[in-house]
């Protein structure tokens, strides 16, 4: 049988920051990752990379390496890994916590439309505005490829062979965390007219809300994916509180 271990599901801030707490917790952790783009840091724990290959696998790998909790910090917006972490938790009966940041407010200045998904985020700026700023991530990509109705700036971590060529529009690659000063920047040079983005209530990357606000531009913001049922925390401390529990 193998040692006794922690499960931290990855890809965010606050995965990295928990599994570098829970380093200190005696127990061996394993930080997993889906393995889409090269990590801008990762914890100092053993880290495995790539699916497992759906619920079903995801629960054999609980038993054979004796994973005795699952931490799922994974992004707001990852639904399926989410989903099948609560399903493999239920048939592996491990215990499973969700860390998920806190979504963002709105504040007084802000101009928000609140939009069920991608396409409808892309469809309701075809029909209001004309140069849109787009960051919800490269597997968004496919939706706004082909759509000549906007100008679409759209920001992924690196270029790849995996992204689409933008018929009316282009790319920026950068990493966060981003500053205000350059999120202001970037959407005047380009005379950005809306903001498309996902709710994502990290700091990492809450700059362009702020620069749109500071614009008055709007942003059309898309609607979280249903949370899971289990038990979720916002902060690394609070998970960290609830490994030590587990551990007793
Ligand atoms: P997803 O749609 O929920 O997951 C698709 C598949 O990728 C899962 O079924 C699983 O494959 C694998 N996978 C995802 N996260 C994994 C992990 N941490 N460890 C091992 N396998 C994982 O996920 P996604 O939206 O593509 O996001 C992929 C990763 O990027 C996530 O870990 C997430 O934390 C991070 N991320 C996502 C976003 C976003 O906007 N979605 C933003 C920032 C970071 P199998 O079924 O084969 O196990």
């Amino acid at each position: 049988m193998a040692e006794p271990a922690l499960l931290i599901l990855g890809g965010t801030t606050l995965a990295v920051a928990l599994a570098r707490a829970a380093a200190g917790l005696g127990i061996p952790v394993i930080y997993s990752l889906a393995g889409r783009t090269r990590p801008k840091s990762v914890p100092d724990v053993a880290v495995r990379m790539g699916g497992f290959g759906g619920a079903a696998a995801l629960a054999d790998y609980l038993r054979q390496k004796n994973i005795l909790a699952v931490v799922d910090a994974t992004h707001a917006y990852a639904a399926q890994i989410s989903e099948n972490a609560r399903l493999a938790c239920h048939a592996a009966r491990r215990p499973l916590l969700r860390l998920q940041e806190a979504p963002w407010r709105q504040m007084p200045g802000d101009h928000w439309q609140q939009v069920a998904n991608m396409t409808a985020a892309r469809d309701t700026a075809a029909k209001t505005t004309a140069r849109v700023f787009v960051s919800t991530g490269r597997q968004a990509m496919t939706e706004f490829a082909d759509d000549r109705r906007c100008w679409w700036l759209a920001r992924v971590i690196a270029p790849g062979a995996d992204l689409p060529a933008l018929s009316n529009g282009q790319y920026v690659f950068a990493r966060g965390p981003f500053e205000l000063a350059d999120e202001l920047a970037l959407l005047r040079e380009h005379r950005i007219s809306a903001v498309i983005s996902k709710n994502a209530g990290s700091t990492a990357t809450y700059a362009k809300i702020a620069a749109a606000r500071e614009l008055s531009l709007p942003v059309i913001m898309i609607a979280r994916p249903d949370a899971v049922a289990a038990p979720m925390v916002e902060t690394v401390a609070n998970a960290h509180a609830w490994l030590k529990d587990r551990l007793g």
